[in-house]
Parts: structure tokens; sequence; C-alpha cells
């Protein structure tokens, strides 16, 4: 509904109860108008009446006198005449005394002595009056002596002698009208005056023909009952009026005053109508204003919905003033507002673009980091997973989730801690945090981590569970190599410790063997030769732990060069014979006479192949078969080294270059290794850009060992084979050496050494003795240990540099360390050569012999 329609309602609202209750007003105003006019009425009659009633009291008196009259006892009817005269003061009434025959005796209305006649019925009506005995008032009659039309007032008079009297008041018409007048009724009235028959006494209006007529019969039938009331009456002139009446005390005359509807009417409903039309006019400015005001409110309330609808466009609206001040308030209340929103809206949009920058980091982070996400409300029903969630379960990306999708597709033995943890979480506000496997339909798993946790409402229920998943299978396997590498490191230790006890025994027994008894010559060379070989074990494992050690950090220096492949393979086949006889291994090194060469580290390359025979011969068992070839293409040199032995399980194969991994140790096993072999292989191999594969049926199957080595073409082939250093021990070839070592017993069992390998050695087991005697010395070595109280081998070696006469001396450090750190050291402060204890004299004489060859050029 329109505002205007709402306003003209609400007008007529307010005007329909005020006209309703005002008509009600103006009613009861009519009303009130006609009782007063009806009172005054009333009031008149009353008036009239006691006039009427205060004449006939005073003729009444005038009668009495007269009667008590001198003149009448006397009856000097002359005299009483005179009296009568004398109490007249009207000349519309006079004084009548009538005998008992109802002749008139004296009249006051003609001189005295003017004959007179009898009133008609005369006799009649004095009989009825003496038997009355007291005043009474007439109807109208024709007075006596005269045509008029009169009413009387009679008393009967006795006199002492018994005469007998009735001495008559008359009143003609015209008396009562002047008394009437003396009341000052309203000009439109009618007042009349009735005798008991209802005939007219009196009347205001046409008096002369009204009089002695009856009034209307309706009037004259309710005057015989009512002594007093008001009727709504016809006039004999036919006018409608209302009439009121009253009795006059003593008499029964009636006195009555007719006023014209029409009048009364009139001037109630004059005040209705000025009422009725001040309302009007009130309605309709009520309307008019009403549209007016309307019509504005309605400019104003669309102004502000255009400037609210600006608003809702995020612009400030624009001001226009009214003159309503609520509206302009409300504009100033918008403007306020458009400002508000202008200033939320920016902060919104930044709220808004972080929250996407966040939520798209958010969904970056959970996409790189393969994050699983559920979301459960709460009562269980409908589950909501992320595609990569339902990858975790194995589950397409359209898949539909729910409580049993998710516990069918945990493994079995995981489905009940499961189970307890969500169960934990969803009641017992625990964190969720939980790890189990998944199961594809075809049995393949994974391993889930999931952390979530449930959410409460004011009243505690759970209402939702949401959280992460998080596919941990590689962490699990890294977990279970971590631990296998942990378990095999700690078997490699307890290995290692029993590998180095075993060479100590015998040691230590020949040592006891020595002290205890003289032995022969025979038996110290044996003492010596199981000293020897037991050493020289106890060192090579020592070799392969340092090498494996320096090898996979990445830290051994290849001497690099031409490598002939096949004298590898004879040094090789060569130093493993041994053990393939000893076994009674049938061996077979198969190899074309073509040279192959590659670019390599030689002792390195044999120590490769040593590992892959020596392996070969170690795990077949005796009578087995070994076989070398060697095959070559365009790049590459492939050596295979092939067994029937015991072959290799599938769970080792994958592991087998790892470090300290084992096959089964068996008690019978050979001299078993450290698990250090195969990882030195591989480390060298690649060391030599090449790789190393194995190939293996199963366990009691045998296997094969593949290196494969970048093949190398000579530029010219008639310079292929390499020279070998020949150590020509009839030349002179000894140099001087000084050796310093603290430890004196080392010390002196290298230089006898030394000296047994031909070269003139001076011991100092003091470094300044050492350094003091040098200048003299003229060692062209030095073999100085690091470890030296006071100074160091490397100080030593400083000074020695820093000497003019052994700046050029070549110097060799004895260490029991043998990092790249050392060696670095060792290089740093001037040493030429870096060996690590106890001193592979092996060795040692070949580089000596290096060095006399170039005849201390050096
Ligand atoms: P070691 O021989 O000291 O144990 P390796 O690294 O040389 O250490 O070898 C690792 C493991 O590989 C051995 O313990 C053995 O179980 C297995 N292995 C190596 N070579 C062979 C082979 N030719 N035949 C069967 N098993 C082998």
């Amino acid at each position: 509904m329109r505002l205007r329609t709402y306003l003209v309602l609400m007008s007529a609202a307010i005007l329909i109860p005020v006209i309703a209750f005002h008509a009600a007003a103006l009613n009861m105003l009519e009303d009130a108008e006609r009782e007063s006019t009806f009172k005054q009425l009333d009031e008149k009659v009353h008036t009239i009446s006691l006039l009427v009633e205060r004449e006939l009291s005073g003729a009444d008196t005038t009668l009495r006198i007269l009667a008590s009259s001198r003149y009448l006892r006397s009856e000097n009817f002359q005299a009483l005449y005179e009296q009568a005269k004398l109490a007249n003061n009207s000349t519309n009434k006079w004084f009548v005394l009538l005998d008992m025959e109802g002749q008139q005796l004296i009249n006051t209305r003609f001189a005295y002595g003017t004959p007179l006649v009898s009133p008609p019925q005369a006799k009649e009506r004095i009989q009825k009056l003496m038997t009355y005995g007291k005043s009474a008032v007439s109807e109208v009659v024709y007075g006596p002596g005269t045509d008029k039309l009169v009413t009387t007032l009679a008393t009967p008079v006795t006199l002492e002698n018994g005469k007998r009297y009735v001495l008559l008041a008359v009143f003609s018409a015209n008396y009562f009208i002047d008394l009437i007048e003396t009341a000052d009724i309203s000009n439109d009235w009618v007042a009349g005056l009735l005798d008991g028959q209802g005939k007219f006494i009196a009347r205001t209006l046409d008096t002369d023909s009204t009089i002695g007529k009856p009034t209307m019969p309706r009037m004259k039938e309710i005057i015989r009952t009512e002594t007093k009331g008001m009727i709504p009456h016809q006039t004999l002139e036919g006018v409608a009026s209302y009439n009121s009446f009253r009795r006059i005390a003593n008499t029964n005359w009636t006195v009555s005053i007719a006023a014209p509807k029409q009048a009364i009417d009139a001037a109630s409903n004059q005040a209705a109508r000025i009422a009725g039309l001040g309302m009007g006019v009130g309605v309709i400015f009520a309307t008019l204003l009403a549209l007016v005001f309307g019509g504005r409110i309605v400019r104003a309330i669309k102004l502000a919905k255009t400037a609210a609808g600006q608003l809702g466009h995020r612009t400030k609206p624009a001001f226009e003033k009214s003159n309503i001040t609520e509206v302009n308030e409300l504009y100033t209340a918008l403007s306020d507002a458009g400002e508000q929103l202008s200033r939320a809206n920016d902060s919104r949009l930044l709220a808004e673009a972080r929250a996407s920058e966040a939520g798209e980091l958010l969904q970056l982070a959970v996409d790189s980091a393969e994050l699983g996400t559920f979301y459960c409300p709460l009562p269980l029903g409908k589950i909501y997973w992320n595609a990569t969630c339902k990858r975790h379960f194995f589950l397409d990306d359209e898949s539909e989730i729910d409580i049993s999708v998710f516990y069918d597709r945990i493994h079995p033995d995981d489905r009940e801690p499961t189970r307890i943890a969500v169960e934990a979480a969803v009641f017992h506000h625990s964190e969720y945090d939980a790890e189990y496997r998944t199961i594809s339909p075809d049995g393949r798993t994974r391993w889930i981590r999931a952390k979530g946790r449930a959410y409460y409402d004011l009243e505690d229920r759970p209402i939702r569970f949401d959280g992460i998943t998080i596919d941990i299978s590689r962490n699990k396997e890294v977990e279970a190599r971590l631990e296998r590498d942990s378990r095999q490191k700690d078997e490699f230790l307890a290995m290692l410790a029993h590998e180095l006890r075993n060479p100590l025994a015998p040691i230590a027994s020949a040592a006891s063997l020595l002290r205890l008894s003289t032995p022969d010559t025979a038996k110290v060379t044996k003492t010596s030769d199981i000293i020897t070989r037991q050493v020289k074990h106890m060192a090579g494992l020592l070799d392969d732990l340092l090498d494996v050690s320096r090898v996979t950090k990445g830290i051994i220096k290849l001497n690099k060069d031409v490598v002939d492949i096949k004298k590898v393979i004879a040094a090789s086949v060569e130093q493993t014979q041994p053990l393939m006889q000893s076994k009674n291994h049938a061996f077979l090194a198969e190899l074309d006479s073509e040279s192959l060469y590659v670019i390599g580290d030689e002792k390195r390359l044999i120590q490769i192949v040593v590992n892959l025979l020596v392996n070969a011969g170690k795990y077949t068992n005796n009578n087995g078969h070994i076989k070398l070839t060697l095959e070559a293409d365009a790049d590459n040199l492939l050596i295979n080294v092939k067994d029937d032995g015991i072959g290799i399980p599938p769970h080792l194969k994958d592991r087998i270059f790892d470090l300290f991994a084992q096959g089964e140790r068996t008690p019978d096993r050979q001299l078993g290794g450290l698990g250090l072999g195969l990882p030195l292989v591989k480390s060298l191999v690649e060391h030599h850009n090449g790789s190393v594969h194995v190939f293996s049926e199963g366990s009691g199957l045998g296997s094969v060992f593949t290196i494969r080595l970048p093949r190398h073409y000579l530029p010219d082939q008639s310079t292929n084979d390499a020279q070998d250093i020949v150590i020509d021990r009839s030349t002179e070839t000894f140099l001087k050496i000084t050796v310093v070592d603290d430890n004196s017993d080392a010390a002196q069992m290298l230089a006898m050494l030394l000296e047994e390998l031909g070269h003139e050695v001076q011991v100092d087991t003091n470094p300044f003795n050492a350094l003091a005697r040098s200048t003299d010395s003229r060692s062209d070595v030095f073999i100085l240990d690091i470890g030296m109280p006071g100074m160091d081998g490397y100080q030593l070696a400083r000074r020695l540099r820093s000497q003019k006469e052994t700046s050029n001396a070549y110097l060799i450090a004895m260490s029991g360390y043998g990092q790249n750190t050392d060696v670095e050291s060792s290089m740093a402060a001037g040493f030429n050569h870096h060996l690590i204890k106890p001193v592979d004299i092996q060795t040692l004489s070949m580089l000596l012999e290096k060095l006399s060859l170039k005849n201390k050029d050096f």
C-alpha cells in the first residue's frame, strides 16, 4: 500500500471516531437543546398556571369577603353592588349575585338597576353548587346577561336568616389572555386555558373563534387523566407542536402551551449543523493535509530510497536537503553509514584478498605437502574427503565416503586401534593422532598418519570431526631401513670386534712364546711368519675400513692413468689364485689377446676385481666353478665374475651394495669379511664413472657380478704398454734417511727394516735433537712421526722446510690418522707423503726405490 493511502487511512481512523462521537454529541446537544426548550415551555405553563391559580384564589377571597358583607346580610344590594365594584380591578372580570332561582340581583358589569336576565340553566347549576357547598369554577358558558362566553367562580352564601344566594366572579376570555401575556411567552407559541370539558377558556391565537371550542381530542383525553405533561400534538391550526400542560390546583382547568415542533427542532438542528459543518471542514482539511504532507514525506522517502540505493552501490549518498528534520537526520546517518560502509568495504576487500591469498597458500601447502583432508559432520553420516585423502585410501576422486568405507579400507590389524583413537577424540576430547595401514582391494598397502580433533557445541556435544591424513609409507620405509642399518651397524661392530680379536690371539701367543722359551731360528722364523700374517690380515681389515670411509665420503684420491685392463685382471687372478686353489675351485679367466684400456687407478681397479673374485671364491662351496670374462663394446668394457655358489636371496639383492650388508653368516664360513667389500667396489667403480650390477636367480643358484667401465682408446697403440718401474737393487740407489719418532721401539724397528733395504738410516727420538742434527746429516728423506711431545711432526716439518740444508728433503709423515684432513694438514706443513701407521713396509720400500731411482733429484 502506498504511504499516501496510509496517511488517508490514518486520518480516517482518527476522524471516523471523532465524527461518530461528534454525531453522538450533536445528538445529545440537539436533545439538550430540545430539553431546554421543553423546560422553558414547562416553566411557562407552570408560571401561567400559578398566575391563574393566584387570580382564582384572589377572586375567591373577594367573593368570601362579599359573602360576609353586611350589605348582603342586610340585603342592601345597591351597597353590595358598590362594594363589589370597588373590589373589582378589571374590566374583564365582574361580580354577580344570584338568588336561588337564578335571578341576577346585581351585576357589576352593568349599572346598578339595569334589568338583568337569568343566565341559562342557572337554577340547575345553583342547585349543584349548593349541593357541593363550596366555591367552584365553571366550564365555559355564556355569561349572565351577555352573549359572551365566560367562566365563573361561584360561591354559595347562606345568610343568618336562612336566605341563600350565590356570588359569582365572572371572567371573560381576555382576562386570562392578559394574564397569560404577563408570562411573556414566545411569539410562535400558542397558550390556552382549558376547562374540565377540554374547551378553551382562553387562547392566545384566534381568541374569538376558538373560545368555547374543544381542543384536539387527544389532548382532551389526556388532560382528563393527567395533571401535567408534555406531548407532541397538533394545534387547531394543524401545526405540529410540542404541547406542555398542567392542571391548575383545586380546579379541573388546564393550562396548555403549544410550541411548534419545527421551531424547536430548527434551533437544535442549527447547533448540529454548525458542529457538522466544522466537522466537515476538519475532515476536508485533514484529508488535504494528509495528501500534502503525505506527498512531501513520499518525496523525502523517495530521496532517501535513492540515497539508500547509492549506499547499496557503495557510493556515498548525495545530500539533498529536505524540509523534514527526520529525513535530514536520515540523510546524515546514511551519509555516515556510506562512509563507514566504504571504509568497511575497503577493509573487507583487503581481508578477502588476504583470506583468499591465505586460502590459496593453504591450498598450495595442502597440495604440495600432499595432505589429505577429512571433514565429518556429527552425528556421523556422509563424510567429506579431498582427492588426496581418497587416494590415501585407494579410492577414486568421485567415491562417496561414509564411516564403513573408512574402516573397510583400514588394514584389519589396525582397525581396532584406529576405532579406539577416533572414539577417544570424539567423546573424550583427546587429540587424534593415529598411524594405520590402508589396504586396496588387490592387497596393496600404504602407511597413513592421521591427525585431527573434534569440535563441540555449547552443550559439549560433538558437532564435527576434522583433520588431515599424510602418506608416511616412505617414512616408514626409511624408518625400517634406518632400523635395519642400525641393526647392521651393531652386527658389524660385533663382527669387527670379533674379526680384530681373531688375529690378536695368535699374535699374543707368539709374543708369549718368544718371551718364555729360548727359541731356535726355525721357531723364531715361524713365529715371525705368524705375526706378520696376522698383522697383515689386521692391517687389511683396517685398510678396508679406512678405504670404505674415504671412498664413501668421496675423499679418496685416485692416481688415474691409462690402464690396460688385462693387466688388472692378471694381477687380480694372481692375487686370488691361492684362495681358489684352497677351495679347489675350477677358476677360469677368459681374455682376448687385444689390449683394452681404461682411465683409472690401477691399484684400485685391481682392488675392485680382487674383491669380486674373493667373494666368488668365498661364497661358493668347495669344487665350485668361477669364471671371469671380459667383454668390450665401442664405449664400455664389461668384466663379469660368475660363480655357481650360494647365490643371493631376493631380499639381499637390492641392498647388497649397502654398507655392512651381509648374507646370513654361517659358523662354517671362512674368514667372513665386514660387509664392506661390495660398497667399496660400488664406490670405486663409480669413481671411475662406471657401474656395478648383480644378477642371481636366488639362493643356491649362483651369482654374476658385472662391472662396466668406460672404454679408453690409445692415440698411438705402439706406446700402449706402460713401462713398469724396475727396481734394480744392485745399483747404488740407497738414500740417507732420518727417522724421528718418540716411540723408540717403533723408530728402531723401522730403521732396521730400512737398513735391510740398503738405506743409511739415522734415528732420533727427540724432535729437537733431530732438528739440531739435520743440517749436518744431509738426509735425503725424513720420516717423521706426527704425535710427538714438545714439537709435533708438523712443526718439525715446517722447520726442516725453512732450513736451507733441508728445504729440498723428501718429508714423509707417519700418522695413526688417515682422514682427508690429516693428509691435508700434512701437505700444508710441507710433507711430500702421508703414511698411515702401521707403515706398510712394501709401500714404503717402493716409494723409496722410486726416490732413489730419481737419484736424489727432488
Ligand atoms: P663380506 O664379504 O665381507 O661379507 P661384501 O660386501 O663383500 O662383504 O659382501 C656382502 C654380502 O654379499 C656377503 O656377506 C654375501 O652374503 C653376499 N655376497 C657377495 N658376493 C657374493 C657371491 N659371489 N655369491 C653369494 N653371495 C655373495
